[in-house]
């Protein structure tokens, strides 16, 4: 980073408020580990009218000491002897490095409208295969852009 971040450290660094994140986070807390989950929302607003799927997620998350940081947007993905060990955000408090001792989980999002992930990563045929939701994928390759360009020439 360039200007100097302050640094937190978890067991569990999560990215997205989701339904994949929210549920990862409850899972890794309930065995025990130090978990963040960062939302760069307000509150989860993927699916339209959804409000209660999230609310209870993340009461069910908070119960096992999950900690919440809304309005935490992920940049990027630190890898240091060819292993994520943080994530650097914007927080409304400037720059901040989540640091994770045993794992960063990503779930921004997917990746269904991007059709050269899709090649890559998934199987031929569903490269054509219209996507639902047309914003994920840059969210995708914006925080692992460094972990995509090692796999992606
Ligand atoms: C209009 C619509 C209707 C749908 N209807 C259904 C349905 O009826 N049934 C069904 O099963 N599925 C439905 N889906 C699909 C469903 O929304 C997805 O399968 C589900 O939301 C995927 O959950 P997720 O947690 O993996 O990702 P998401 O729900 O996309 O969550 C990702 C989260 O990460 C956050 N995020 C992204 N980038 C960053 C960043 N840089 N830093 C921090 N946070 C970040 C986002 O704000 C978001 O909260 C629908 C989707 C859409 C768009």
């Amino acid at each position: 980073m360039g200007e100097s971040a302050s640094v937190s450290d978890w067991d569990v660094v999560v990215v997205g408020g989701g339904g994949t994140g929210l549920a990862a986070a409850a899972e890794a807390a309930s065995l025990g580990c130090r978990v963040v989950v960062l939302e760069k929302n307000s509150m989860h607003n993927v699916v339209p009218n959804s409000k209660s799927f999230a609310y209870h997620l993340a009461r069910h998350c908070r119960r096992r000491g999950v900690e919440i940081r809304t309005r935490t947007r992920a940049k990027a993905l630190v890898i240091e002897h060819d292993r994520v060990v943080a994530v650097e955000c914007d927080t409304k408090a400037g720059k901040h490095r989540f640091a994770a001792k045993r794992a960063v989980v990503l779930a921004s999002g997917d990746y269904s409208a991007d059709r050269e992930l899709k090649a890559h990563f998934a199987r031929p045929e569903v490269v054509n295969v219209e996507a639902v939701n047309q914003n994920q994928g840059p969210g995708v390759r914006g925080i692992s852009a460094n972990l995509i360009s090692r796999s992606i020439p």
